[in-house]
This record gives structure tokens, C-alpha cells and sequence, in this order.
């Protein structure tokens, strides 16, 4: 690995400390150049604390730190570490890096510390990913799952579909190659089997994969319908604080507002659209244009109606744009006397769920929250164990599409060379879900995700 890189791996601002991350050969005696206590880094054991201070080119003390370092392979990224620990703030944190740069370090790239773990073998590609997961979680399940992957859970299952893709390549390239030597000659019955227990373990993975994206990142829900249906104020409801202004004047939700909520560890990222309606204004038109955005960005509408007034044709023609992929009717303000009832509703989007509910007195609102998790995840409470990324769905995808075609090509006839080579490309994709196969753009994709210090 190339000299030692350093960042401020805290967050910004004022807090009550702030670490200045090194890593690379040498970093203990760059940070012993600063660093004045009764007892030198350079003598100190590995992941042994000393309290100090960090002075500056002409020996003026500038902060009273903790430092400890790191002895490789022993540490986050494999190589020899070092973190000192100052107050929180802008200036001393500052301060103690330009230093450490000033003495030759260099300013670390986003998620260079974790590349470089992963470089020097101490995550796989996964495991470097899941750490972003951690970084990123918003609820304590998704946390679990992305720690769970960190420990390796994924890694595993993922391993497992390369090995046996690699073992059914070699299988066919022998008989091959060698078709008059002792292997047995390839049975296009028995290869296909294998095929197809590789392709169901792969949409077992992808069904994981859904569910982790959703305990990740969270379930888009679009709150959508005409103006004054109660939208902003069933959001208040989900929230139960105040948050988007609620009038009763139609149209005064102008923008887009997004809250994320937890229901039973399950991410909910509610999206407040202004009324669909024809604008009357420059700032309304932007509105609907960013609520039709959002709409069309989400996992799920929920189309709110007015229960206590008749279905316009207004209301039906906001039906039809809300029915895919998946839509939940909310009849609302069912403490007043409703004249819309479940059986109309169910008319006009036949098949959809539709809840009662009302915003004021929170009725219904929990089933709500249900059934919303229900109809986009198929069950009420997600509880797995897998946080992938997006880039890793799509490798599994790719992977399970070319994993059908070989099975078609092995069915219809087509030669073993042509059904290898596509087996082949399934393996890649796997094989850069786990970081076998490294290009640089792959590398930047990742790496490039992270915050700087990560
Ligand atoms: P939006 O334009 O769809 O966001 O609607 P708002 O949330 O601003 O609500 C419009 C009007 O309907 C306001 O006067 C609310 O007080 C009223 N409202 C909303 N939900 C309910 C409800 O459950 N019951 C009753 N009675 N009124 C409601």
C-alpha cells in the first residue's frame, strides 16, 4: 500500500472528541513527531493508550490528546495504525491533521481506510460493504443485518454459489478437454440439476436481498391524492408531531417532505406529495411535478381519499396512476359519517387493500403501517439476516439471468463450450460480489460510497 493516509474520522462539528485516523508503514513515528508525553509512542506497546499533547513546528502545545497505535496486521486496516484523539471542534481536530500531513501523510481518500482492509485481506468485498450498511443503518434491524454480514453471513452463502459454479465449470472444461482420459463423460440431465440448484440459490439470495434493502434504506411510501383528503395530516399521524403544515386550504402542501419512521424495526421513508391537481401557480406546478417524482421513485402509494365526501372523477383518475407496483387505499376521516365505502374503492383498484382510517383520532393507523409493510414485502415484520447493496442485487441478477440461459442452452442442444462460456459469466458476477476479480472502476464504485476517515 502506498504511504500513510490520514483523515478526520469523526463527524464534523463541535463535539466532545474528534480522532485523526493514520494508517500505512511508519504512521506511529509521524504521530510520535507531534506528540509529546511522559512516554514516547515509539516505545509504547500496540493498543496502548498514552495521554499527552500535540504541539506544533515550534513546540507550542496545541491540544491535550489521547494516541494509540496499531501494529499490522492487528488493526481495522491490516497495516501499521494510529488514532489520536482530541477534543471535539473544528479547529484542533483540524489542526493535529494538517500536521500529520504536513509531515508527510496524505489525505485519505473516501473509504480508503476500509479498501485498503479489504486490499490487505481482512474483509472480503462484502464485509467492506457492510460496513457502509453500519454507517448507514436506520433502525436497529437493518443494523443487525449489516453487522450480521460484516461477521461474514453473507460472504458465506455467496461463496457457496462460486464454489459450485466453479466446480460445475471445471467439471465440463475437463470432459472437454480431455474426453479420452478417465473423466466421466458430462451428463447434460445431471449438469442441468446442478444448474438449477444454483439458479434457486441465487433467488433465495435475491428474496433476502429485497427484504435487507428495505431494513437498509427503508420502504418508500408515497402519501398521495387530491388536496385536502388529509395527506399531511396522516403524516402527522404516522409522526405524531407536527411536521407539514396542515390548512384547510386545498393545495398548501407545495413541496416534498420526506420523514423516515420505524415500524416494528422496519423503516418507513414517508413522502408528504402535494395534492395532485391542476396547478394554479409556478411553485404549485413544481410541486406536482416533484409529488408525481416521488410517486413514480416509490415502493408504495398510499392513496388517501376524503371518506366523508363522494369519489370525484378527479379521485379516479389519481387512481389509475397509483396502481403499480403496489398501492394501499386509505378511506380517511372515518369519524366523520363516511359515504365512500370499501366496496367502491375496491371497484375501481380491484385487488388493492384498503384500510379506514382516520388521521384525527388515529384509527386504523397502525394497520396501516401493516399493511404496508405486508404489501411490499409479502409478510408484516422483516427479519432478515442479509444487508445487500444495490450493486450486489444487480450482480445476483445478472448472475441468476445467466444462469437460466445456460439451462436453456443445455435443454435446446446447444454445445458445452457455448453452455461454459455462459457459466463462465455467471461465475464473474459473482466473483465481483465477492471482490475476486478487482478492476479499478469496480474498486471506485465501492470505495467511492463512503465517507471520508471510513
Ligand atoms: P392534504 O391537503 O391532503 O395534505 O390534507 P390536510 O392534512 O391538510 O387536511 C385537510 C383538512 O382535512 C384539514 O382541515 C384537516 O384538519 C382535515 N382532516 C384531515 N384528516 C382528518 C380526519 O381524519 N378527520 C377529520 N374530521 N378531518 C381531517
Amino acid at each position: 500500500m502506498e504511504g500513510i493516509i490520514a483523515a478526520i474520522s469523526t463527524a464534523w462539528g463541535e463535539s466532545g472528541i474528534a480522532i485523526v485516523r493514520l494508517s500505512g508503514d511508519g504512521c506511529r513515528d509521524l504521530v510520535n513527531g507531534i506528540f509529546r508525553g511522559r512516554t514516547d509512542l515509539s516505545s509504547t506497546p500496540p493498543r496502548f493508550m498514552r495521554q499527552g499533547y500535540i504541539v506544533d513546528e515550534k513546540g507550542m502545545e496545541l491540544d491535550e490528546v489521547l494516541a494509540v497505535w496499531f501494529k499490522g496486521p492487528f488493526s481495522y486496516t491490516g497495516e501499521e495504525a494510529a488514532e489520536i484523539q482530541c477534543h471535539g471542534g473544528t479547529v484542533a481536530a483540524r489542526k493535529c491533521l494538517d500536521l500529520c500531513l504536513s509531515l508527510g501523510a496524505r489525505m485519505a481518500c473516501p473509504g480508503e481506510f476500509t479498501q485498503r482492509a479489504f486490499l490487505n485481506g481482512r474483509l472480503d468485498l462484502i464485509q467492506a460493504e457492510s460496513v457502509l450498511g453500519i454507517i448507514r443503518s436506520r433502525s436497529d434491524r437493518s443494523l443487525q443485518a449489516a453487522a450480521k454480514c460484516l461477521r461474514g453471513s453473507l460472504s458465506t452463502k455467496v461463496a457457496e454459489i462460486h464454489e459450485e459454479m466453479l466446480e460445475l465449470s471445471a467439471f465440463g472444461e475437463a470432459s472437454l478437454d480431455h474426453p479420452d482420459e478417465d473423466i466421466p463423460p458430462l451428463d447434460p440431465r445431471s449438469m442441468g440439476e446442478r444448474l438449477s440448484g444454483i439458479s434457486e440459490m441465487i433467488r433465495l439470495l435475491l428474496s433476502s436481498a429485497r427484504s435487507g434493502r428495505f431494513l437498509r434504506e427503508g420502504i418508500k411510501v408515497a402519501l398521495s391524492g387530491k388536496p385536502n383528503v388529509g395527506k399531511s395530516s396522516l403524516m402527522n399521524a404516522f409522526l405524531q408531531e407536527s411536521r407539514s403544515i396542515v390548512t384547510s386550504m386545498p393545495g398548501t402542501t407545495r413541496d416534498v417532505i420526506e420523514e423516515v419512521i420505524s415500524h416494528k424495526g422496519v423503516p418507513l421513508r414517508l413522502v408528504d406529495t402535494a395534492g395532485l391537481r391542476a396547478p394554479r401557480d409556478e411553485a404549485e406546478e413544481e410541486g406536482v411535478k416533484r409529488a408525481l417524482d416521488a410517486i413514480r421513485e416509490s415502493d408504495i402509494r398510499v392513496w388517501v381519499i376524503d371518506g366523508s365526501l363522494p369519489l370525484s372523477e378527479e379521485d379516479r383518475e389519481i387512481a389509475k396512476t397509483l396502481m403499480d407496483p403496489c398501492c394501499v387505499v386509505a378511506i380517511n376521516k372515518s369519524d366523520l359519517p363516511l359515504v365512500v365505502s370499501e366496496r367502491s374503492v375496491e371497484d375501481i383498484l380491484p385487488g388493492t387493500p384498503v384500510r379506514v382510517i382516520s388521521a384525527f383520532c388515529g384509527q386504523g393507523i397502525e394497520e396501516l403501517k401493516d399493511q404496508i409493510v405486508l404489501a411490499v414485502a409479502g409478510r408484516t415484520s422483516l427479519d432478515e439476516d442479509l444487508n445487500t447493496t444495490e450493486r450486489q442485487v444487480e450482480e445476483l441478477g445478472k448472475a441468476m439471468d445467466l444462469t437460466i440461459s445456460a439451462m436453456d442452452a443445455l435443454s435446446s442442444g446447444t454445445g458445452l463450450d457455448a453452455v461454459l462460456e455462459v457459466i463462465r459469466e455467471a461465475r464473474e458476477c459473482i466473483s465481483r460480489i465477492l471482490g475476486i476479480s478487482t478492476d479499478e472502476s469496480l474498486m471506485e464504485s465501492v470505495f467511492s460510497n463512503f465517507c471520508i476517515g471510513k
